[in-house]
């Protein structure tokens, strides 16, 4: 598993680097009553032929379709009820608290942070050394997720960080108009939410697609994935889910602007990205 790890930071730290200055962008959405922000922190984030474990030839075969490379590195801020939820954190503090200072959101004001799994560019912005970013964040993880994290031991120094932690069972209320969905797979706990507000809904489906490839050839699956078969299933059934429904996604790793609306395709599925605005 470290070294799994490993190669997902070589990855991370390679794409940022031939890149130099990469894009980063911000969106804003209203849905119902809440607002959401989504922070792209890096535009082109992974290169497929690193992260999927697909024969080049099979990848050379798609490449044909206009963007089936596209990615990026990304979380989300939601503001409900009164509190500023975020999303995962990004791969590190530095660049979160900027993103986030960007968009208008101090660190102090995050009152949750609900993650979808914990891979270091999800969790990576958290702690700055060994102490937390978000002083005031309870945090709220699926149990299933939590287990594995820990089993790792990779996670002590948030654990310390952090002393308010909730593990919550499948399907739970994490707030209201919030829900978590089980979408075990990518990690053993990763788990997507249903967010709901004005008869509006949302899908935030973390890393169910890490390239837009994945959307025409929903059985590409990653290098990375601790149980691949799983992560298929689930990637198949949430987009048929949410392309038969007027539910919108938003994704940790996926293109501009990182929030829209699935449909079906000749070739698997199309993304229709969602202007900025309301929903
Ligand atoms: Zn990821």
């Amino acid at each position: 598993m470290r070294n799994i790890l490993k190669l997902l930071a070589v990855i991370m730290i390679m794409a940022g680097a031939a890149t130099m200055a990469y894009a980063q962008e911000i969106h804003r959405y209203k849905l119902g009553d809440f607002e959401l922000i989504a922070i792209m922190q890096q535009a082109n984030a992974m290169n497929p032929a690193n992260v999927l474990n697909e024969n080049p030839s099979k990848l050379a075969s798609l490449t044909n379709i206009k963007g089936w490379d596209g990615s990026s590195m990304s979380y989300f801020v939601l503001k409900a009820n009164g509190k500023t939820i975020l999303f995962d954190t990004g791969l590190q503090p530095t660049n979160t608290k900027q993103m986030l200072a960007k968009a208008g959101v101090m660190t102090d004001d995050v009152d949750m942070i609900v993650l979808t799994h914990t891979h270091g560019d999800h969790i990576g912005g958290m702690v700055d050394g060994t102490s937390a970013v978000f002083k005031k964040a309870h945090v709220y993880i699926a149990t299933e997720e939590a287990a594995w994290w820990e089993k790792q031991g990779s996670a002590s120094a948030i654990l310390k960080a952090y002393s308010n932690m909730t593990r919550f069972a499948q399907n739970a209320n994490i707030a209201p108009g919030i829900v978590s969905v089980p979408a075990f797979g990518h990690t053993p706990g990763h788990t997507a939410y249903k967010i709901t507000s004005g008869g509006k809904t949302l899908v935030i489906w973390g890393d169910i697609v890490h390239t837009a490839i994945q959307f025409m050839d929903p059985d590409t699956y990653l290098k990375y994935d601790s149980d691949p078969k799983t992560a298929i299933a689930t990637r198949k059934a949430l987009m048929a889910d949410i392309a038969g429904s007027q539910a919108y996604v938003a994704g940790m790793h996926m293109v501009s602007p990182l929030v829209g609306k699935i449909k079906e395709a000749e070739t698997g599925y199309e993304f229709v990205p969602q202007p900025d605005g309301a929903m």
